[in-house]
């Protein structure tokens, strides 16, 4: 099962989860994507009957615990062991296969939105929404919103060839793209020399039967896991199979600056900059959204606005979170970086390339307060389940809804596991960042490493403060 290839510069035995035997027969399975999606399909039509037609208490109703409890628990543990498991079982793109066989995917995406930007935005309006219109109370508005990107999803990549919406809009897809860099799987080729001895291409071109890279990733040249679903239609269609999914150091291409194809240079990309920063401090805003000190803020603001509205309230605490603060902390510490190191480059290249050190950080977080979530609502959808049988049937057989079902485990264990994925994210942060420095000092890696080695720190204390603060219990009988 392992071969030896070409990682990097260097060769190294790399195994190869294709070859296993039960699992990698299922991922070459052609309709194995189709045979994970179809699945989710028929959650999220049950989730949308129930948050339209369901008792409107977020903790009684599946649309509300489903999406907001256990789904962003489960996307984040997939990524941190897996990969980009949610875009691999995506059920937003099955319907698209039924706009395909229409064949109505014709007209290219319009060259000024084809890069990050419109994600970065939408990635922010998506958490500003969340906010504004408490989405993990509202059962009724997570439906529509479920609803609402089906359709959206349907319209873009029915109409536009390349796969617009999972590239350049769908938030979902730009925060997984984001943290599946630090994913210890990729999807890669396995011996360059049949690559370079092959004539067709089909993984990218495709072939009668079977697509190639919708999203325009030629694994000759892919590197990384940056804009890919793992839809593994490359895996299908090359014809030598020579495409696997590989295991390589988690994390590590976050100090390589490779030309990737479909995505170019990362360090030379201000919108992927942009859609890290929103990533890593998103991450921050998000948590600091459901502990009490925010209502002392927004209280505050609401005072000097004269305003008793929250959406401008709510709008200056984003603009400061995700574009003041970050622009402060990365431009100061990319001065600094570049002042004790004595290098001369424009200020933004510095930052550009440091910002992937803060990847690992964001998922630390990210992981952190999902997962306190998704633990303690995580049987909070068995009683959910009961009444809607013992509603739909006029029989309790599954048993009356035991609404008292606690957390997964128990509360103590909460803040010591919150702290231990900040702990690791805040480690993978510093090495990244050590890294980078050896890259740009090799004499004295710490004159450019200290900056963003305080910096990290300093995010990673305000992220701890904020899991020690009570939390919200968003979405469960606690809250
Ligand atoms: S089709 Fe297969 S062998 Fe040919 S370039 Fe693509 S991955 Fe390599
Ligand atoms: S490289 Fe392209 S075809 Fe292959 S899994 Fe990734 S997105 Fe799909």
């Amino acid at each position: 099962m392992g071969v030896i290839e070409r990682v990097g510069s260097v060769h190294e035995p790399s195994a190869d989860m294709i070859t296993w035997p039960l699992v990698g027969r299922f991922l070459r399975w052609r309709h194995a994507r189709s045979a994970l999606q179809v699945p989710l399909l028929l959650v999220a039509a049950l989730l949308v009957w129930d948050g339209l037609t369901g008792p409107q208490l977020a903790p009684k109703n599946l649309a509300t615990t489903v999406t907001w409890l256990h789904y962003r628990g489960f996307v984040v543990l997939a990524l941190l062991i897996f990969g980009n498991a949610f875009c691999m079982a995506c059920p937003f793109m099955w319907p698209r296969l039924v706009a395909e066989r229409l064949g109505r995917a014709r007209w290219m995406w319009p060259r000024p939105l084809r890069s990050k930007w419109p994600g970065v935005v939408l990635l922010a309006a998506f958490l500003f929404a969340y906010e504004l219109f408490d989405l993990w109370a509202s059962p009724w508005w997570t439906a529509w919103v479920i609803v609402a990107y089906f359709l959206v999803a349907l319209a873009v990549n029915g109409l536009f060839r390349g796969a617009p919406f999972c590239k350049y809009l769908c938030p979902i897809g730009q925060f997984n793209f984001v943290g599946s860099l630090i994913s210890p799987l990729e999807i890669a080729v396995r011996n360059h020399d049949v690559c370079a001895s092959c004539t067709t291409k089909d993984c990218f071109r495709g072939h009668e039967a079977q697509r190639g890279c919708e999203l325009w990733l030629f694994q000759e040249k892919k590197y990384g896991n940056m804009d890919c679903t793992f839809c593994l239609d490359c895996i299908h269609a090359c014809p030598h199979e020579n495409v696997g999914i590989r295991f390589r150091l988690p994390g590590s291409e976050l100090w390589q600056d490779r030309l990737r194809s479909g995505v170019g240079r990362l360090w030379r990309r201000p919108d992927v900059a942009a859609l890290v920063t929103v990533f890593t401090f998103g991450a921050l805003l998000n948590a600091f959204g459901m502990v009490s000190p925010v209502y002392a803020l927004e209280a505050w603001l609401a005072s000097q606005l004269g305003t008793t509205s929250e959406w401008p309230v709510l709008g200056l605490i984003f603009l400061g979170a995700l574009v003041v603060e970050p622009a402060l902390l990365l431009g100061g510490a990319g001065w600094l970086s570049r002042t004790w190191s004595g290098r001369a480059e424009p200020l933004l290249a510095v930052v550009m390339r440091y910002v992937y050190a803060l990847v690992p950080f964001g998922m630390g977080v990210w992981a952190a307060h999902y997962l306190f979530h998704v633990l303690i609502g995580f049987w909070g959808v068995v009683p959910i389940v009961q009444n809607l049988v013992g509603e739909l049937t006029g029989s309790f057989w599954l048993g009356r809804p035991r609404w008292e079902l606690g957390p997964a485990v128990p509360l103590e264990w909460l803040d010591a596991l919150e702290l231990g994925f900040i702990a690791l994210g805040t480690w993978g942060s510093w090495l990244v960042a050590y890294r980078l420095a050896c890259r740009d000092a090799p004499q004295k890696p710490w004159t450019a490493f200290l900056p963003w080695a305080i910096l990290i720190g300093l995010l990673a204390l305000t992220a701890v403060w904020l899991m020690l603060q009570p939390m919200e219990m968003r979405g469960t009988f606690l809250a």
